[in-house]
C-alpha cells in the first residue's frame, strides 16, 4: 500500500496517498452516518450498545451512540465531531447533522469518480452552505420567550422517539418552565441552573419540576432539624474533625491522665470550630469533608443542620443558588460568606427500587432562593435504561428550547427545511460557473437524504414522499413536511413539529466543515494500521464496509 519515497517514515508507519487516501476517508466517514441512520425521526429504531465490560446502553440519541461506539478511524472521528459540535451548540439534531455529513461525503465520491477535483467540490460545498443558511434564516418564524405553546412543541419535537412519548406533554411543560425560569437579563439561558435528577421507581408520569435545588443528602445527626425556614447557609470546604497533628499525639498517650488530656484537647479543638460557625450565624452547614460525632452533637444542640461529604458539584451549585461564598478556613469565616435559603426541607421519595432493593430515598430541597430560576427536574422511572434515555431526551429538550428562546427563531421540522434548501440550491446551481455547479447540485441532493430517511424509517415509500414534498414546496408550501405517523404531508407548524433555527444552521456548518476537511486530505500517514483485512479477527469480525473501516470494529462488535 505504501508507495513513493519513504525516507523519514519508520517501518511500522503506513502511508496512503491520493485517491486511495481520499476514498478510504470518505468511506469511513460515510459508514458512520450509515450506522445511525435507522434511528432518525420519531419512528426511528433504538440501538443497544454493549461495551467490553458488559455495560448496556440503549439509545436513539445520535451523539450518545457515536460516543459509545469506540470508533478509531480518524476520518470517522471527524464525522463524529459533527455530532459532538451539534450536541454542544444546540443539544439536538445530532443524527440529522451526521446524516447530512454522510450524504455530502457520499455525493462527493460520485463527483470524484467523475474526475471533479476536490478543490472544486470544496468550493461548491462552501458556496452552497452560505446559500442554505440564508434560506433557513428567511424561512424561520419568530418566537417570543413567553410563547409557551410553541416552546412546548419544540420541547416535544426533540423528545420524540426517545421513550419519553407517554409523558411528552408533562415533560415538555416542565422543560419550558425550567428554561423560562433560567433566562438571564441579557436574554441568554443559564442552562446550568436547570438540573435534571433521576430517581428510580414510580413512572415517568410522576416526574416533576421542583422549584429549588434538590440533593440526595441527609443531616449527619438524627437530632438536627430536617426542615427549616430562613436558613443562613455555610458552604465549608473542609471537615470538622480532629486535625492530623492531634491524631499523631495518640502514640505518646501513656497514662489515664494523658488520655483524659488528649480527649479534652480534641474536644476543645472541635468546639472551637463549632463556635466559629455559630458566631458567623450559620443555620445550615454543607461540608466537603467529614463531621466528627462530637462536633455533630454540638451542632445539633445549637439547632444547626449539617450535611457532610457533600460532593463538589453539589456544593458549587448550592453556593451559586444560595449566594454563598465557599469558605476553606473557618478562622476567616464571617456572616458575609453565608448564603440564604428561604426554606430547607426534607423530602422522602418513596417506593424506590434501587437495583431491585425497595428503599426510601431521603432528599433535601433548598427552596425560596435568592437566585432566580434555579430548578430541578426530578425524573422518575421504573428502570435505569428508561430513565437514562428519558434524561437524554429531556436534556436535548432543554437545549432546543434554550436555543429557541435565545435566538427567537424557529423552523418547521419533518424534513421541510431540507426540501426547501434542496430546491433553493438547484436553482442557485444555475448561476454557478464551471464544475462548482455540480458540487452545488450534489449539495442539493444531499439534503434529500434527511427527509428520505425520515420517510423510510416510518415505513413509508421514500421516493413518493420526496416527490410529493418537493412538488408541494415548489408550489410555495414552505412549511410542509412529512408526518411520520400518518405519512401525510402537512404544515409542520400546525402539526406541532418545530425546531429551533440553530439546529439546522449548526448542522449545515459542522457537516460542511467535516466533509470539506476530509475532502482536502490526500495523504494519510499513520503510525498504525488503518486498513481493512489483516486485522479483521482481532476486531471481532464486525467488519464494516470495504475501504478502511478496520479501525471501527472494536466497539461495534457488541452492537446489536
Ligand atoms: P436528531 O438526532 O437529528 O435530533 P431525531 O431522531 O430526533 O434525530 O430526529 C429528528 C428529525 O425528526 C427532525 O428532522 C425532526 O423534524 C423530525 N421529527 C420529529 N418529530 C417528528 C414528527 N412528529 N413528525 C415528523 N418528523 C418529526
Ligand atoms: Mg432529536
Amino acid at each position: 500500500m505504501a508507495d513513493g519515497p519513504m525516507v523519514v517514515l519508520s517501518d511500522e508507519s503506513q502511508r496512503t496517498s491520493g485517491e486511495d487516501a481520499r476514498s478510504m476517508n470518505l468511506e469511513a466517514g460515510r459508514a458512520v452516518a450509515e450506522t445511525i441512520r435507522t434511528t432518525l425521526g420519531p419512528r426511528g429504531m433504538d440501538k443497544m450498545l454493549v461495551d467490553q465490560g458488559g455495560n448496556v446502553v440503549i439509545t436513539n440519541d445520535g451523539v450518545t451512540l457515536l460516543e459509545e461506539m469506540d470508533v478509531d478511524h480518524p476520518a470517522a472521528d471527524m464525522v463524529i465531531d459533527v455530532a459532538t459540535t451539534q450536541e454542544a451548540e444546540v443539544g439536538d439534531g445530532t443524527t440529522s447533522a451526521v446524516i447530512l455529513a454522510g450524504a455530502l461525503l457520499s455525493n462527493a465520491e460520485d463527483l470524484l469518480d467523475d474526475d471533479i477535483h476536490p478543490t472544486s467540490i470544496v468550493a461548491g460545498y462552501r458556496h452552497a452552505a452560505e446559500t442554505v443558511i440564508d434560506v433557513f434564516e428567511d424561512m424561520a418564524t419568530e418566537v417570543e420567550p413567553d410563547d409557551i405553546d410553541v416552546l412546548e412543541q419544540i420541547a416535544g419535537t426533540a423528545m420524540t422517539g426517545k421513550g419519553a412519548e407517554t409523558a411528552k406533554d408533562l415533560l415538555s411543560s416542565m422543560v419550558v418552565s425550567a428554561v423560562q425560569a433560567a433566562v438571564r437579563d441579557d436574554g441568554t439561558v443559564d442552562q446550568d441552573s436547570v438540573v435534571v435528577r433521576q430517581f428510580y421507581g414510580g413512572s415517568i408520569d410522576d416526574s416533576e419540576f421542583v422549584d429549588g435545588v434538590l440533593f440526595d443528602i441527609e443531616p449527619v445527626n438524627q437530632n438536627m432539624p430536617r426542615s427549616r425556614e430562613d436558613a443562613d447557609v455555610l458552604i465549608y470546604e473542609g471537615d470538622i474533625e480532629v486535625s492530623k497533628t492531634n491524631v499523631g499525639a495518640e502514640a505518646t498517650v501513656g497514662s489515664m491522665d494523658d488520655l483524659q488530656g488528649f480527649v479534652e484537647r480534641e474536644q476543645s479543638e472541635l468546639s472551637d470550630k463549632i463556635d466559629k460557625i455559630l458566631d458567623a450565624g450559620a443555620d445550615v452547614v454543607v461540608a466537603d469533608g467529614g463531621i466528627d460525632e462530637y462536633a455533630a452533637d454540638l451542632l445539633a444542640e445549637a439547632g444547626v443542620t449539617a450535611y457532610r461529604r457533600v460532593e463538589d458539584e453539589k456544593r458549587q451549585r448550592l453556593a451559586q443558588a444560595t449566594g454563598a461564598e465557599r469558605v476553606g478556613d473557618l478562622d476567616l469565616l464571617t456572616a458575609d460568606h453565608l448564603g440564604y435559603a428561604g426554606s430547607v426541607s426534607e423530602r422522602v421519595i418513596r417506593d424506590m427500587t434501587v437495583r431491585r432493593q425497595a428503599d426510601h430515598e431521603s432528599t433535601t430541597v433548598f427552596g425560596d432562593l435568592p437566585t432566580e430560576g434555579v430548578g430541578t427536574i426530578l425524573l422518575r422511572g421504573g428502570t435505569e435504561h428508561v430513565l437514562d434515555e428519558v434524561e437524554r431526551a429531556v436534556v436535548d429538550s432543554i437545549g432546543v428550547v434554550s436555543a429557541a428562546v435565545e435566538d427567537g427563531a424557529v423552523l418547521p421540522g419533518g424534513g421541510a427545511p431540507e426540501i426547501e434548501a434542496s430546491l433553493a440550491l438547484r436553482e442557485e446551481a444555475d448561476s454557478v460557473e464551471g464544475r462548482e455547479q455540480l458540487a452545488v447540485e450534489a449539495f442539493a441532493e444531499s439534503f434529500e437524504d434527511g427527509p428520505r430517511t425520515l420517510a423510510e424509517n416510518a415505513g413509508h415509500d421514500a421516493i413518493d414522499a420526496l416527490v410529493d414534498m418537493t412538488a408541494r414546496h415548489d408550489a410555495g408550501d414552505v412549511n410542509v413536511g412529512i408526518d411520520a405517523d400518518t405519512a401525510d404531508l402537512v404544515d409542520m407548524f400546525e402539526d406541532g413539529v418545530v425546531e429551533p433555527l440553530r439546529v439546522k444552521t449548526t448542522a449545515v456548518d459542522s457537516a460542511v466543515d467535516a466533509a470539506t476537511m476530509i475532502l482536502r486530505i490526500d495523504d494519510v500517514i499513520s503510525a498504525g494500521d488503518l486498513s481493512v483485512g489483516d486485522d479483521e479477527e482481532e476486531d471481532g469480525g464486525a467488519g464494516g464496509p470495504p475501504g478502511g473501516m478496520g479501525g471501527m470494529g472494536g466497539g461495534m462488535g457488541g452492537m446489536m
